[in-house]
Parts: C-alpha cells; structure tokens; sequence
C-alpha cells in the first residue's frame, strides 16, 4: 500500500467533480482524482448518458423517409458505430484534458473511505491510501433494477446504458418503465422502426405534468407506433426461443409479451453503496443519498457531494452548477448556495422534444397563485411548418395579479433550444410582455414566443 497525501481529492470523474479538478488544480492545489472505469472517463454524461443517446437519437431522427428492414438495420448499425466514435473522441478529450496538468494524478480505481478525510483506492496493480484536506465525492448515479423474478440473469434485458451498445437491432423492445428516459429511448427506437411497448405500474402517464400536457406528448407518441400499457403489475421476466418474455397483470387478466429486446428503464441510485462514508462521518440517507447542505457540504468537515449522489434533480447542468457552489466557497465570495438555485429547465428529446421551465398550471394553482394560462398549437409556428414538425403546443403560465412569467411547458421542435430563452427571462424577473414584444429572427421557433405570451 502506498501512502499519499493531496490538497484535494475527488472521487468519481463526473461533470461537477472533472470541472473542480481543472479549476483546482489552476489555482496551484495538488489534485488526485479517482476513476473506477477507464470507460467511463468524463462520466455518465458522455459515456452513457447524455452524449450516446443524444447522438443516437440525432440519427435515429434522420431515418424517418427510409423504410424497409434490411435498411432500418443497416441505419441502426451505423448510428451505433457514430456514438461510438462521439463518446470515444470526447471521452479521450475529458481524460487528456485533466491528464496533461501536471498537478492532477488520475487513478484508475474504485475509492472507498477508511478514515476521516482519508480514501483508499484500489487500481489494478495497488493500493493507494490517500489522505487530503478536501474531498469531493462525485460517484454519481446506477440504474435501479427493480425486484422482478428472472431480471437479473434473463438474457436480453438491458439497461440503459447497455442498450446503447446493442448491435443487432431490436425489431420488438419493450421497456420497463415510463419515465423521461423510457420514453426517450422508446421514440428513438420507435423512429429507427422497432415496435416498442411501454410497460408501467402507475396508472398516471407522466404524473408531475400537467394532464393536458402529458395527453399531447403520449398522442405524439402513439402517432410514432409507440403503445402504452399502464397500471399493470409485472409479474416475471424469462427466456423464450432465446428472446425475452415479460408476463405481467392488467385488470385482472395474465398477459405475456415477447421481445427482441427489454429496457429496463425505472431511476436511478446513487453510487455510495460500497464507498463506506461512515467511516468518513459522511452521513447517507436510506435511499443512499449522500447528506448535503445548501453549501453542499456532507456532515463531515472539509467533504463535499457534488451531482446525483447527492440526491434531487439529475441533470448535467446541476452537477457543473454544483461546482459554481463549491467553486464559490473555496474560490469566490462564498455565497452562491444551492437555494439560490434559479429556475432548472428539462428537456426530454423525444422525436416533437418536450421541455419545461417553471411552474405547470396544477403547481401553479395549488401554490395559491391567480394564474393565466395560454396554449398555442405548434403548427401556428411558421417555422415548425418549414421543418415539417408541426406535432405539439406551447403552453404558458403567468401570474394574473403582476405579468411576472411563472411557467411554460414547449412540446415542439427545437423546444430544447427555446427553453433556455422563457428560463433566464423567468429568473430576470421579466414581465411577460418582454416576450411577447422581443424580437427574436425568424424563421425559427423562438419567435413563437412572441404569441404564445400575448395574453
Ligand atoms: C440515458 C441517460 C440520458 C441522460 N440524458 C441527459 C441529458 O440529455 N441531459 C442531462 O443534463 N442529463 C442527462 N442525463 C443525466 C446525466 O447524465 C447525469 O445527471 C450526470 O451525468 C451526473 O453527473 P455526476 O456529476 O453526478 O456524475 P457521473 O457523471 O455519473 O460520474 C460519476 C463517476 O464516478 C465513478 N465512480 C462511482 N463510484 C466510484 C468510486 N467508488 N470510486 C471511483 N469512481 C467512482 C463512476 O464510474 C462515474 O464515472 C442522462 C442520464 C442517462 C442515464
């Protein structure tokens, strides 16, 4: 065992903590960051999140006019083969990054606390007990498998991290679960042509959205061949003729459904089931979530949790946010806190992309607000009519007593870009007459802004 000690020592290469690493070391620290899987340099984002599935979806995007097996295949392989080549190219450029500043050691090996401020990391060929005055666990998040007899050892069940690396095209794929990342996966195989079911034991269809928003999205859905079957309990998963089967219950009745493929798509954990905080004092809720404060600091002194791991919204962009605030304490003026946190948009890029900032009209009318709402159908945008993607509405929530903005909700083209406009003008505090009368370029999807906020 060799014994080393840093300034600082991160734990897992996920965005907030490769982003802390650089700006660490720029301001002279010594800096040892841990990496369990030399696949997974860059983290989740690029290796098996966001990044992969975007790239696949691009692609799957561009299938639409071809039609026929044998080339929905060949177009399948290909997009694989081009996610591969994205997620190596940018994977090598997040590790040559960190790997060329000569404070930074990487260390291929999982890190487990064995003291106060003190990790050992096990790498291939040692054991390396590092002690530092400040650690940054970034372990990030799992899929969660969920208790169903058969899933662990049934061929053909896949996560999503798994499915993204599937070369033989999955004609039929069924998925388990009907979250954001189910349905994403479910349009883009829908769009490469596969027949894809969603199975899911709630009987509410997207519950947090509000029903006339989750009716739209399913409707587009449905239009792409997608079929929904929820409020169902599953009952097992086995092989049949070497293809996955699931049997669940609905309304009382047995029901099979064979397939080439099956997503398991239902949440994620945080990554702290082996990392042993206790010995650290590093507090971990029972659902594994690591204990923060809005500083993000942990319950033990000079330790800090940055991204999924420790709990709430798991984006990208909170974990880099996450970084601002540590960033802040250590470097800034010490006040950014996670409960200044301005309003968090989301997009799920499905084929029409749905994205949504603020508050819905349901929120908005339980948090006690005299609300507006308006609602604009998609094809009224000129421009959704030029990219022939004329599925969806826009829906927009003010509040009726000041004008101020509290909310829209975009299933649309490009509403992943559009977005981003409706969320800094809800944290600027603008009127929504700043949007109705903005001039924005046309032809695009932004301008719909100016309608959908003519009240
Ligand atoms: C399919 C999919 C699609 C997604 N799409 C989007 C999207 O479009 N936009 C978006 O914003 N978000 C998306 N997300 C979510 C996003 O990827 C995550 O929120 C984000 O990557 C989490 O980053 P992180 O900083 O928490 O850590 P991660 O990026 O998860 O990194 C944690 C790292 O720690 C390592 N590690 C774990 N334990 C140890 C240990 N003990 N020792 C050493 N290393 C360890 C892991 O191997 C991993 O590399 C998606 C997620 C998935 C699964």
């Amino acid at each position: 065992m060799k014994n080393l000690h840093y300034d600082s020592l991160i734990i897992g290469f996920g965005k907030g903590g490769k982003t802390l690493a650089g700006r660490l070391a720029k301001e002279g620290e010594k800096v040892a960051l841990a990496e369990k899987d030399s696949t997974m340099y860059g983290g989740t984002c690029i290796n098996v999140g966001c990044i992969p599935s975007k790239s696949l979806i691009n692609s799957a995007s561009k299938v639409k006019c071809m039609a026929g097996r044998e080339k929905q295949s060949v177009l399948y392989s290909k997009a694989v083969k081009e996610k591969r080549r994205v997620v190596e190219m940018l994977r090598k450029k997040n590790f040559d990054k960190l790997n060329q500043l000569e404070n930074v050691d990487i260390y291929n090996g999982t890190a487990v606390f064995s003291g106060v401020r003190q990790a050992d990391i096990q790498t291939e060929d040692e054991i390396y007990r590092i002690t530092a005055d400040k650690i940054f666990i970034n372990t990030g998040s799992t899929p969660r498998i969920p208790n169903i007899e058969g899933i662990e050892n049934t061929k053909g069940i896949y996560t999503s991290a798994e499915i993204m690396d599937l070369d033989v095209f999955p004609e039929r794929l069924v998925i388990i679960g009907g979250g954001y990342i189910g349905l994403e996966f479910a349009s883009m195989f829908a769009s490469f042509g596969s027949k894809v079911t969603v199975l899911q034991d709630g009987e509410k269809f997207l519950p947090k959205e509000d029903d006339d928003v989750a009716q739209e999205i399913k409707s587009i859905l449905e239009a792409q061949g997608i079929e929904f079957c929820t409020g169902l309990k599953i009952e097992r998963v086995y092989e049949e003729n070497n293809r996955p089967s699931v049997s669940f219950k609905l309304g009382g009745e047995d029901k099979v459904i064979n397939a080439d493929a099956v997503l398991v798509a239902t949440g994620r954990i945080p990554n702290t089931e082996n990392l042993n905080c206790a010995a650290a004092g590093v507090n971990v809720t029972d659902r594994g979530v690591v204990e923060t404060d809005s500083m993000l600091r942990t319950t033990a002194e000079n330790i800090w949790a940055l991204g999924d791991v420790k709990g709430g919204l798991q984006h990208t962009y909170v974990s880099l946010d996450d970084y601002r605030i540590v960033a802040s304490q250590l470097f800034g003026e010490k006040v950014y806190n996670a409960s200044q946190r301005k309003n968090v948009p989301y997009s799920v890029f499905l084929s029409t992309p749905y994205s949504r900032v603020g508050m819905n009209e349901r929120e908005a009318i339980s948090a006690g607000y005299n609300i507006k709402v308006k609602k604009l159908p998609a094809a009224a945008i000129p421009k959704a009519q030029v990219l022939n993607g004329t599925e969806g509405m826009l829906k927009a929530v003010i509040d009726a007593d000041n004008g101020k903005i509290l909310g829209a909700m975009l299933i649309c083209s490009e509403s992943f870009e559009t977005i981003n406009v409706v969320k800094l003008a809800i944290d600027m505090g603008a009127d929504y007459t700043v949007l109705r009368d903005q001039i924005f370029t046309h032809p695009t999807m932004t301008e719909a802004l100016n309608d959908l906020f003519d009240f």
